[in-house]
């Protein structure tokens, strides 16, 4: 480990103490190993998960024990490299993969690395994340953006990433059909990605009216109430039985999960991204009858250079996601925003520094 030539000591970073206690601090400027580079915090994507620490203190067996830095969607310039990376790297903008993984490992020897079992990942307790106005990562894991891209969109590769891995393990390609619970930013994200990947037929699915708006003005045709009658009177949400390759929920919620797999044709594939009730009841006998594969997603590994891909093409935009924007001095505020229906991707733009 080395200090930071070229960067200052202290940084501002919002820092999580408790349940509801973020605190604006000044802390210690990060050490960079090696392999590893300084990147001077663009704009950082306000996703569920900080809402969770927030709220909870904790995600399933994650426990914030000590003070920790939130935020894990980050874009930025690198500012000072370790001795094993090379000197021009300094000035780069950068999209942050916002993991570590051991690389020694069965998973990270067989291109699996999120499974890594000694993964440091920012924002999952004890590592800090990105609501600060410097953040380190492995030299590789800082993927170079190009100078079409903003510092919103680059940050925004993080949950595109997480569409372009489950939208992999749907088996999402040419002429796919795909159901997707759930019209939030992650749902609009991975029905993106659907269409990018060439799903000929890409339905959302989702209570709150406001999301379904947001999804027709995305431009997604099929977008339907799950609460409501179908057309022919036979079951909720529109969708007649076993008529789509794929369903992805990103909804987290069992009534979503339970439907959209029996909209599953046989050999399809269910895949959960949603964070929501920790156990459910299944529809078995559809499983079995129909050989469904059903898999969830844990982050993503080796999806960036595709994420970049898809913004600099067109193919996804992720500039229109966002609806907000904070300072580092608001992130409380952007932590309560990002739970709002009217709003898709809250941001928060750490450094006065760069603009947007
Ligand atoms: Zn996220
Ligand atoms: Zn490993």
């Amino acid at each position: 480990m080395t200090t930071s030539p070229g960067a200052p000591a202290t940084m501002r970073a919002a820092v999580l103490h408790g349940v509801d206690d973020v605190r604006i601090e000044d802390v210690p400027v990060p050490p960079i190993g090696e392999h590893q580079v300084l990147v001077q915090v663009a704009a950082v994507g306000v996703c569920g998960s900080d809402v969770h620490y927030h709220r909870q203190g904790r995600i399933a067996d994650f426990v914030v024990e000590e003070p920790m830095i939130l935020g894990h969607e980050a874009s930025g310039v690198i500012v000072t490299v370790g001795p094993a990376v090379a000197q021009e790297r300094v000035g780069q903008r950068v999209s942050i993969e916002p993991q570590h993984p051991c690389r020694r490992c069965e998973y990270c020897r067989t291109g699996r690395y999120n499974l890594c079992p000694h993964m440091e990942f920012y924002a999952t307790p004890p590592i800090h994340g990105a609501f600060a106005e410097y953040a380190v990562i492995d030299a590789d894991f800082a993927h170079p953006i190009p100078e079409s891209m903003s510092w919103e969109a680059a940050a925004l590769c993080e949950p595109l990433s997480v569409g372009v891995w489950a939208c992999g393990k749907a088996g999402i390609g040419v002429g796919s059909s795909v159901l997707i619970a759930g019209a939030g930013p992650i749902g609009l994200i991975i029905a993106q990605t659907a269409r990018a990947l060439g799903a000929s037929r890409v339905i959302l699915s989702d209570p709150a009216p406001l999301r379904r708006e947001a999804a027709q003005a995305a431009g997604f045709s099929e977008v339907l109430d799950p609460g409501a009658p179908a057309a022919d009177g036979s079951a909720p949400g529109g969708t007649s039985p076993a008529q789509v390759d794929a369903f992805i929920d990103a909804s987290g919620a069992e009534p979503a999960v339970k439907a959209g797999m029996r909209t599953v044709r046989p050999g399809g594939r269910v895949v959960l991204v949603g964070m929501g009730a920790d156990e459910m009841t299944l529809p078995v006998s559809t499983i079995l009858t129909r050989e469904i594969v059903l898999t969830g997603v844990f982050r993503y590994a080796s999806t960036w250079p595709t994420a970049i891909a898809l913004v600099a093409s067109g193919a996804v935009d992720l500039d229109s996601l966002v609806t907000a924007r904070f300072g580092l001095a608001e992130v409380e505020r952007a932590l309560e925003m990002a739970t709002r229906p009217e709003h898709r991707k809250v941001l928060v733009l750490p450094s006065d520094l760069l603009t947007v």
